[in-house]
């Protein structure tokens, strides 16, 4: 595996290599959720159902994973300064993975400009996440656009757990006709239901304990008012609770960890659409 630490390297790289490419941009602390999309991105699924390798649409001929994590989408100062940093046990999972390139940049590499220029949304995320987050979004946009141009993938793979970012990313490879495909991939959670985050390795154990009771309060049947009263109740300060497209988004903190999770409308007996929360 190529560890990448200059924009130099990178494009060294870029230069040498040949066939398709597939991104998996993270923040580092990697788990099996990162290590899906992964996966995904080498094809293993379509390997594994078929038996041999076929040569689906988006079969990479490299898998290259960034690990950068970006201040410009921290809105919170101490949430950046407690990121979980786990380089040397990412590096070797990527590795044991199979992954062909690693880059790793730095703030200065990323920002030459020291984010004079930044790429801005101005509907959706300003909703949800956005909400609470001011510049949350702008910042993700703004790195994901630059990966994308030095990089320049043919397919880049976003996790259904970050529902509005995935969401924006594609309308942002819409608007600014970018020749990247975007493939989505489904949450992937702890045995309890928790859904896997680097930022649960900062739950304390107490909070680690209660944490599962946000999914289950979601896929529970309950109405919205409900659902907020009941996490209100076992002690989660609920950012919000709202239906975009097809899913239930939410978002809560539990102690200084903020946590946030979707599920699919379809899956919820308990008549959500149209309901008032
Ligand atoms: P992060 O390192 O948190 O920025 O996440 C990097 C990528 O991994 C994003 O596309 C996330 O949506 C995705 N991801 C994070 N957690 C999960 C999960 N539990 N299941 C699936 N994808 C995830």
């Amino acid at each position: 595996m190529q560890r990448i630490k200059s924009i130099e390297a990178l494009q060294r790289y870029r230069k040498k290599v040949s066939g398709r490419i597939g991104l998996v941009p993270t923040m580092g602390a990697l788990h099996a959720g990162h290590l899906s999309l992964v996966t995904a991105a080498q094809n293993a699924n379509t390997k594994r159902t078929n038996g041999k390798k076929v040569n689906a649409k988006n079969d990479n001929d490299l898998v290259v994973v960034s690990i950068f994590v970006n201040p410009t989408q921290f809105n919170k100062s101490s949430d950046l300064e407690k990121y979980p940093n786990t380089l040397e046990a990412d590096l070797q999972q990527l590795e044991a993975a199979g992954v062909d390139a690693v880059f790793l940049p730095n703030f200065e590499m990323i920002y030459p400009d020291n984010y004079q220029f930044q790429l801005t949304e101005n509907s959706l995320s300003k909703l949800y996440c956005g909400a609470h987050r001011p510049g949350h979004f702008d910042g993700v946009l703004s790195v994901v656009m630059k990966l994308f141009n030095l990089i320049k993938p043919d397919y880049a793979y976003f996790g259904e757990k970050d529902y509005q970012q995935l969401s924006l990313i594609k309308g942002m490879v819409q608007a600014f006709f970018l020749n990247v495909k975007i493939v989505s991939c489904p949450i992937i959670r702890e045995a309890d239901g928790l859904a896997m985050s680097s930022r649960n390795l900062r739950l304390t154990p107490i909070e680690r304990k209660i944490a599962p009771q946000f999914y289950a309060t979601l896929i529970s049947d309950t109405s919205l008012a409900d659902k907020k009263q009941q996490l209100a109740s076992i002690g989660f300060d609920v950012d919000y609770l709202e239906v975009m497209d097809d899913r239930l988004l939410a978002a809560a903190s539990l102690g200084e960890i903020r946590l946030i999770d979707n599920v699919p409308l379809d899956t919820l007996t308990h008549g959500i659409r149209g309901t008032s929360s």
